[in-house]
């Protein structure tokens, strides 16, 4: 047993947490502000070449492991949630294309991904298909040597200021698990509108496409006909845990600021922090936090080393992880008292931006479905 990072994953974590200290923080209040995906996070994030670890090599990437993922993640979204959604929707965008695509696909659209050039985003749930995917009524049929794509999108994150969309569409109805075929979709094809924009209780780049008669080439399919459904959950199965890791960056960041704020605040005469009340709350954080980040890098780890059963391990670490963050926030803005609800306040900022971390990529109740039917199979 060796719970130990690689020296290799040593350096990487303490570069990424460089890099978000001197320059993201600086800028982190007004991006992830912004609801929009912020052009100068986007050239930090380019520049500092973090993004081609979403990339495989031989397509100009570093290749993909799910614990290098999960480093960037946590040191990103401790600082700036944007930052980190910014950095993994150009791996779980483009993932699809590294699962399924051909070389020509691979070689023509990952390289500018990696090097933030094109900015990607991943299509799959509708206004009335989240949660059960299947249900989703998008659907592309081919026509001539195209495929005609007709419906609409929601909640995909990225929209507006994407270049390429991964777009998941019915090609087979009745077919069940091979109902789904996924196609890549550049930003500016007739038919395919990304203006529409959603706003959410913390900014989020995030929009509504729509397709209406949206024809782009044959050539455009991912993989084989019917293989959609495989390809995104493919993509879920493996960026799972990178959302486990990013709550517990974003419960380090409220855990440090209640830490520091209960050190420095006095009232009756003490610091607040010598009040056993609130050691509690910091000893149930911190232990908290170990458990999230032990489980994140678990599955990250048996993913990684190449098990195939990471299924389960993966719901536990997304589970568990977002909901403590979410707990751990919670408590830090009791600590700040009124101060923690002070617009433009760190832990006030997380408060709102942690909530969606328990909803996308799988919500907590299908973690626990999921779980439930590896527990009983
Ligand atoms: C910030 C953000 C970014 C996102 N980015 C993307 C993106 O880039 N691409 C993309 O395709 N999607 C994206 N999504 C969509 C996200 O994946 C969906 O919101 C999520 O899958 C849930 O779907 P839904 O919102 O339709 O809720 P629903 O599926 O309608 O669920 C509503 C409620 O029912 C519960 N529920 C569902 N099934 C069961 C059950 N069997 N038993 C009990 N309760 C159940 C759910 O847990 C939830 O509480 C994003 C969402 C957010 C908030």
């Amino acid at each position: 047993m060796d719970f130990a990072f690689t020296p290799e994953q040593r350096a990487l974590k303490d570069s990424a947490r460089s890099l978000a200290e001197e320059r993201i923080a600086p800028i982190a209040a007004q991006a992830d502000e912004s609801g929009r995906v912020h052009t100068g996070l986007m050239e930090i994030l380019a520049e500092s070449r973090l993004l081609r670890y979403t990339v495989p090599e031989g397509y100009g990437g570093y290749g993909i492991r799910v614990i290098n993922l999960c480093i960037i993640r946590e040191e990103l979204a401790r600082v700036s949630a944007q930052a980190d959604t910014n950095f993994i929707m150009q791996g779980l965008g483009s993932f699809p294309i590294t699962l399924g695509g051909s070389h020509e696909q691979k070689a023509f659209y990952l390289p500018p991904i990696a090097r933030g050039e094109s900015i990607a985003a991943f299509a799959l749930t509708e206004p009335h298909a989240g949660s059960d995917v299947l249900s989703m009524t998008t659907d592309a049929a081919p026509d001539g040597d195209e495929w005609a794509l007709n419906g609409r999108k929601k909640f995909i994150s990225q929209a507006g200021d994407a270049d390429t969309y991964t777009v998941f569409a019915k090609t087979d109805p009745g077919q069940g698990s091979r109902s789904l075929s996924a196609f890549i979709v550049e930003q500016g094809t007739p038919g395919f509108d990304d203006s529409q924009r959603l706003e959410l209780m913390a900014p989020h780049a995030i929009g509504e496409p729509v397709f209406d008669n949206c024809r782009i080439p044959q050539g455009n399919l991912i993989g084989e006909r019917g293989q959609g459904l495989r390809l995104a959950l493919g993509t879920l199965d493996t960026f799972r845990t990178t959302v486990a890791a990013a709550a517990v960056g974003m419960g380090q960041a409220a855990y440090e600021s209640a830490l520091d704020f209960a050190r420095n605040r006095t009232m009756f005469g003490q610091q607040l922090s010598n009040f056993q009340a609130t050691q509690f709350k910091l000893a149930d954080m911190a232990v908290s936090l170990d458990a999230a980040r032990l489980l994140a890098y678990r599955a990250a780890w048996l993913k990684d080393s190449g098990q195939e059963i990471v299924i389960k391990e993966a719901s536990f670490a997304k589970l568990f992880a977002t909901e403590a963050a979410a707990r751990i926030v919670n408590e830090a803005v009791q600590i700040h008292g009124g101060a923690g609800l002070q617009k433009g306040s760190r832990v006030e900022r997380l408060y709102r931006e942690v909530r969606a971390l328990t909803i996308y990529e799988g919500t907590s109740e299908i973690q626990r479905q999921t779980i439930a039917r590896q527990l009983l199979s």
